[in-house]
């Protein structure tokens, strides 16, 4: 099938955009990044936005830069961006990483990481850092600029606390300590495809056991957040077998799993369990 019918406008500057946005949200105008979500989902007429305002000419959203001690991603920098590290340390290492884990490699060099998160599939792998790290979304509109913490923002499947007439310009991303710890694991019945369940796991063993333990879930609930009996039950803790087992079946008891066709609530909770355990088990290696 082919769209339905659409305006399209291609703004500039942010400032182009925002006024655009504000003049057509309620129309059902919608921003265009990568494409890579909204277009099939106009080919197959589920979506039939009236406006679209395709943001790929903004030069100042291209923007990818260290400030205060985070890692700025504008709304025009792809996926693929991050198949070699952006920033030295922990945090460039964790999402070159998880990157392979989204979509295929073309798809990678369209879709956007600000895209992704302002879409929020519940098993957005971007969503689930963005969780675990405490991001901070920049939304801009005629009205101003607003910051939205990670844990406000997230709301339901695909429901986010920004507004219609809302841009997401950026996210930010605290660097990580050099001693930082990570890991990362994901399932999924075929590579490529979203993952039925996934864990990001960060923290750093200091000399009296584990500090700033931050462990977050994806694919598994209709948002992303942080487990924070399963951060428990790692700071403060010497790292070892039996504390990641510990900290493993913390975040599974208190997961609260979507259940869909094929992929019971049950079978999420024991994939919990794994990858928690298995994305540990990786940060310590
Ligand atoms: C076959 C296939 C497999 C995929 N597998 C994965 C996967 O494993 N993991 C994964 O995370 N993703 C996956 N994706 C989705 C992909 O990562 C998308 O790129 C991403 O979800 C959306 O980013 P985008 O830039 O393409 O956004 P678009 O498709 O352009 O937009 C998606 C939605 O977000 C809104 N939006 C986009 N940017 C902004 C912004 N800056 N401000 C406000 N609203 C905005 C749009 O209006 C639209 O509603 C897959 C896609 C395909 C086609």
């Amino acid at each position: 099938m082919k769209p339905a019918p659409f305006h399209y406008h291609a703004p500039q500057t942010i400032e182009e955009a925002v006024t655009l946005l504000a003049q057509v949200a309620a129309d059902d105008g919608r921003v265009l990044a990568g494409g890579q979500s909204l277009v099939p989902t106009m080919a197959f007429r589920l979506a039939r936005p009236r406006h679209l305002i395709d943001i790929n000419g903004i030069a100042a959203l291209k923007r990818l830069a260290v400030e205060d001690g985070k890692l700025c991603i504008g709304a025009g920098v792809r996926h693929a961006a991050f198949h070699r590290p952006v920033v030295d340390g922990p945090l460039g290492q964790l999402l070159s990483q998880v990157v392979r884990h989204i979509a295929h490699h073309p798809i990678r060099t369209r879709g956007t990481f600000c895209g992704s998160v302002a879409h929020a599939d519940p098993a957005s792998e971007w969503c689930a850092v963005a969780a675990a790290l405490d991001a901070e979304m920049v939304a801009r509109s005629t009205r101003g600029t607003r910051v939205i913490a990670a844990k406000d923002f997230f709301d339901d499947i695909m429901t986010t606390a920004l507004a219609d007439e809302e841009l997401l310009a950026e996210v930010r991303l605290p660097l990580l300590p050099a001693d930082t710890r990570f890991g990362f694991c994901e399932f999924n019945r075929r590579a490529g495809d979203f993952a039925i369940a996934m864990a990001v796991v960060v923290y750093r063993p200091g000399k009296g056991g584990v500090t700033d333990a931050r462990i977050a879930l994806g694919g598994v609930e209709a948002s992303p957040r942080r487990m924070t009996a399963a951060e428990g039950a790692l700071n403060g803790r010497v790292p070892s077998a039996a504390t990641f087992a510990a900290a493993a079946e913390a975040a599974a008891v208190a997961a609260d799993p979507l259940e869909d066709e094929g992929i019971s609530a049950g079978y999420r909770r024991d994939l919990v369990r794994t990858l928690v355990r298995r994305a540990l088990d990786e940060a310590a290696a």
